[in-house]
């Protein structure tokens, strides 16, 4: 069935007497060229995952060009909405779940054994971030992650240190993958249209993490430390998050070489993580 447009959408909505839940970030894309876009950027090599199905304008291309597509609904009024709009294909298979309360890495375990598989997205913007942490921090035996999120996290993900946008979001995507911008897509092509635009964002998982560290507990912890208070020195971020006294975190910052005024946001990845050993 073709869906990419306004008015099948609205006529499927329609049909079933389906309102859109703001809630559970309902706004359903409806760009053939976009959505064939993140499809083409995932790579699928054989199996797909899906996030958040809704009446399936992606999961079709995702169908489309894998051999199995695997997708997660919170919402239980889309699941017989997506078994009429799925019904020419036969490689889907639909779990009425939440993803954030379900183990990725069993399901990929189950469900594609050793496959190559990549995740696909558009995702609930009220849980986009918690959504990427946990993606990456289950360490997913995933190729890559494509993603569709508010274009400011798309900008804060690609953004370079010392920017405004550079955060611990930024860091941990840098530590675990290489992240690309892949398009920009204005709010008019969704139904409901949202406030804000758009982006599409391929994370490409690293064999290894981009940085060696002895202790990743303690790197993430020394990069939320560093950007915990924004207007506040690396020096009295660290001191508030560390017990080491000012004292002993300015010397360590001198012997890295790096001024204790400077800000949390202006560190590279190599930084925090020299840091990081430091503190141990
Ligand atoms: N994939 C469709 C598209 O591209 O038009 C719908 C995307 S819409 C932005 C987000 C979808 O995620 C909705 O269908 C929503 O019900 C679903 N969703 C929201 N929270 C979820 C969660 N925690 N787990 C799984 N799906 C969720």
């Amino acid at each position: 069935m073709y869906l990419a447009s306004p008015t099948v959408i609205k006529n499927i909505a329609a049909k079933y007497g389906f309102t859109f839940k703001k809630g559970l970030g309902q706004n359903f894309l409806t760009s053939k060229e976009i959505l064939e876009r993140i499809a083409e950027s995932a790579e699928i090599e054989y199996g797909a995952i899906e996030i958040g199905p809704g009446f399936g304008v992606l999961t079709d291309e995702l169908a489309e060009r894998a051999e199995k597509v695997v997708a997660l609904e919170i919402d239980e009024r889309l699941i017989p909405v997506l078994k009429d709009t799925m019904s020419d294909h036969d490689n889907i298979k639909v779990i009425n779940a939440d993803v954030m309360k379900t183990d990725m890495a069993k399901l990929i375990e189950e469900e594609f054994g050793e496959k190559p598989v990549s995740i696909a997205a558009n995702l609930p913007y009220y849980i986009t971030t918690p959504i990427i942490t946990m993606l990456l921090e289950s360490r997913l035996p995933v190729k890559n992650i494509v993603v569709m999120v508010q274009k400011e996290v798309a900008e804060r993900i690609s953004a370079a240190p010392g920017s405004k946008d550079y955060g611990a979001l930024t860091v941990m995507c840098r530590y675990f993958t290489r992240p690309e911008l892949v398009c920009v897509v204005p709010a008019s092509l969704f139904v409901p249209q949202p406030k804000v635009d758009s982006a599409v964002l391929r994370l490409r998982v690293l064999d290894k993490p981009s940085v060696e560290v002895s202790d990743e507990k303690l790197f993430f912890r020394t990069v939320k430390a560093a950007f915990s208070q924004r207007r506040k020195t690396l020096l009295n971020c660290l001191a508030a998050n560390f017990p080491h006294g000012k004292a002993a975190l300015t010397d360590i910052l001198e012997s890295l070489g790096i001024d204790p005024r400077r800000r949390g946001e202006t560190l590279s990845i190599a930084e925090f993580a020299e840091l990081s050993e430091k503190l141990r």
